[in-house]
């Protein structure tokens, strides 16, 4: 059971120690390694918010490793992924104990591992194709890949991939030594749709996808990305070994996640694709039968692109027949391409590189999703969404509306779950469906003095944020802020709208840098803003998560307005709809709790961090429901003055000086 002999604290405060940052009596991640120890023993689910800096990927990996079962963590995000296999698990391994000699492994989609079958295929063509040229040609003959792909521009790209393909050991994109082109690498790798499985295909025996599935079989702990996870849940636990307990970290995204993974996306590209694929395999004899997938395509395209932003089939109104009439078409023409190739199997004709059986796979996975789709219910919601670089790529996409019946029935029967993250949603128990009987939620705190070093500053003076004149209100404050923070500013805003405007407006009124999102990448608009300690980053969406800048660099985090989502959002509509008077609390609510959380946990990343965190949307302090959302907020306390709020920054100044002249 839960071990007291001091052994998993005295391990705690070694592992803590020699990790960067380290060295901090971490109060909370005792408790948590202990909690999650039980909730495995005891096969009971548990929910654990742990603030920023309690070290809590350490104490569940050690509670993980110390059961002796196989655990499955499952990340949101490349960063965790990265810390946890290349930081955490190396130095839990070489620490001695009863469990020393514990394996772990990294498995990532199919689709992130070279497919050895298609190289063999693209190297026996090579030659003669002039493949592996760089061109500008239009000319399809000259460098073009029979699935479809125009691969003209990327000659080189395939060359120097095929290259390391033959020394590497993993085949994992992620250790090429350059970022391929999507395209490029699409030529050359497979998605779990379209690999036949290594007994049928030619090169499984060697397969790196193969290998690292069997690497992770054997492995006591397995990393994976919550998406991965979603799409094993949903083919109903074929894609991941077997095991007893899964620990999701990054917990409030599994809802956004399980929802993406647990539906379905269709864009014509995909029909394009297969009939391409098809005549690849058939020749231009059998011209008709690809001709018309390729001709539903078209008529897919057209049918959604005036429907971007808008529910379809069972709720889209005057668009549902057409749309569905199109997926019918589809579903017959695809049906017939798929029995000629069947035919053609059976009657023993070539496909000398076995693609024959990898079209058949694609074209049989997109049959049950036209399937699902014209089966669409009351539980579903489809809608169009807007892709490419200019948004006018229409996808169809389908996703259950509630994911918690879903989970509820495949998967916390299966497995113990442990969920944990330094801003826990409010319903996360309910929104994923978790048993109220053999679920605990408990939360360690976190190791920061949030009383003492930060302050909550929402100004009740400011306009209504829909009125007019609030953006120039927003922007007065802002810079009253910078001006006495000395710069040292993040300023996140909820739309792009507001976020150029206040840049255009203060750029030239300060004497800071102001970087701006739409400057640069975000990991060099990060590093910009390390470097450079008076400087100041104006930022959106993307912002509001991920970003650890600990340090005098980061003094106060600004707010525009309170993150509630969109009200047009299809599935979220559909969510409202159907949680009927109550959809503010359950639905908008949460969302904007956890991501105003998200937002305001950027400030405060070490025990001597100092700063405010200031939310220029009077609503936080004045609404009936601001208290639930300051309550989701780290504990800090609230002023409304901004005599106080200046007042404190004055002194976080003065603190981040005598640090330096120390
Ligand atoms: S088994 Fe699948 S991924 Fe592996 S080489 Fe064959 S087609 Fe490619």
């Amino acid at each position: 059971m839960v071990p007291t002999d001091g052994a998993v604290a005295g391990l705690l405060e070694k592992v803590s120690s020699a990790l960067p940052g380290g060295g901090e009596h971490r109060p909370g991640q005792l408790e948590m390694s202990e909690r999650v120890r039980a909730a495995i023993d005891e096969r009971r689910h548990l929910v654990v918010q742990a603030g920023t800096g309690t070290g809590k990927s350490l104490a569940y990996l050690l509670a993980a490793v110390q059961s002796g079962r196989r655990v499955v963590v499952a990340t949101a995000t490349k960063a965790l992924q990265d810390q946890l296999a290349e930081k955490d698990l190396p130095f839990l391994a070489g620490q001695p104990g009863p469990r020393s000699g514990f394996t772990f492994a990294v498995l990532k989609g199919r689709s992130n591992y070279l497919c050895l079958q298609r190289a063999a295929e693209m190297e026996g063509r090579g030659a003669d194709r002039q493949l592996f040229e760089d061109t500008t040609s239009d000319d399809p003959r000259k460098g073009s890949d029979p699935e479809g792909i125009n691969l003209g521009r990327f000659g080189s790209e395939l060359r120097r991939i095929l290259e390391w393909s033959e020394h590497s050991a993993s085949g994992d994109r992620a250790e090429l030594d350059f970022e391929p082109h999507p395209k490029a690498w699409a030529a050359l790798s497979v998605g779990a749709r379209e690999c036949p499985g290594a007994f049928r295909c030619p090169s499984g025996p060697v397969c790196f996808a193969e290998r690292a599935r069997a690497l992770a079989a054997g492995s006591d702990i397995v990393i994976v990305n919550t998406h991965l996870y979603a799409t094993h849940v949903a083919s109903d636990g074929a894609v991941l070994p077997d095991h007893e307990v899964v620990v999701f970290d990054e917990a409030h995204a599994v809802e956004d996640v399980m929802t993406s993974g647990l539906g379905l996306e269709l864009a014509a590209g995909r029909l394009r694709a297969i009939g391409v694929s098809a005549r690849g395999v058939l020749g231009r004899d059998d011209a008709t039968v690809v001709d018309a997938v390729a001709e539903v395509a078209d008529q897919l395209d057209e049918v959604l692109r005036p429907l971007v932003g808008l529910r379809v089939l069972a709720d889209g109104g005057n668009s549902a027949g057409e749309v569905a009439r199109v997926l019918g078409l589809a579903r017959s023409r695809v049906e017939a391409l798929v029995g000629r190739l069947r035919r053609s199997d059976a009657d023993g004709e070539a496909d000398e590189d076995g693609r024959r059986p990898r079209t058949l796979l694609a074209a049989g996975h997109l049959l049950d999703d036209l399937a699902k789709l014209e089966a669409a219910g009351e539980d579903d919601v489809a809608w169009v969404e807007g892709a490419g670089p200019s948004g006018r790529l229409p996808t169809l996409r389908m996703a259950p509306i509630e994911i918690g019946p879903v989970l509820a029935e495949r998967l916390w029967p299966r497995v113990t779950a442990v969920l944990t993250s330094a801003t826990v949603p409010p319903l996360l128990e309910k929104t994923l469906g978790l048993p109220g009987s053999t679920t605990d939620r408990v939360d360690v705190g976190s190791p920061f003095p949030f009383e003492s070093c930060a302050l909550l500053y929402c100004p009740t003076d400011l306009p209504d944020r829909r009125s007019p004149g609030a953006d120039e209100a927003v922007q007065r404050e802002l810079h009253g802020l910078i001006a006495a923070a000395g710069g040292r500013t993040l300023a996140l805003f909820t739309s792009w709208r507001a976020m150029l405007a206040a840049v255009e407006a203060l750029r030239p009124a300060l004497d800071f840098a102001v970087l701006a999102q739409n400057d640069l990448p975000k990991s060099k608009l990060l590093e910009a803003f390390r470097a450079e300690e008076s400087s100041c980053l104006f930022a959106t969406m993307s912002f509001w998560q991920g970003v650890d800048v600990p340090g005098a660099t980061l003094s106060v985090v600004a707010i525009d307005r309170l993150p509630f989502p969109r009200p047009d959002d299809p599935l979220l509509e559909a969510r409202r709809h159907r949680a009927g008077e109550g959809a503010f609390r359950t639905v908008d609510l949460p969302r904007a709790a956890t991501l105003l959380a998200q937002g305001a946990g950027r400030l405060i990343r070490s025990s001597s961090d100092r700063g405010l965190v200031a939310v220029l949307d009077r609503r936080l302090a004045t609404a009936g429901y601001g208290r639930l959302l300051r309550a989701a907020l780290p504990p800090m306390p609230l002023t409304t003055k901004r005599q106080e709020a200046m007042s404190f920054l004055g002194a976080t100044r003065a603190s981040a000086s005598d640090g330096h002249a120390r």
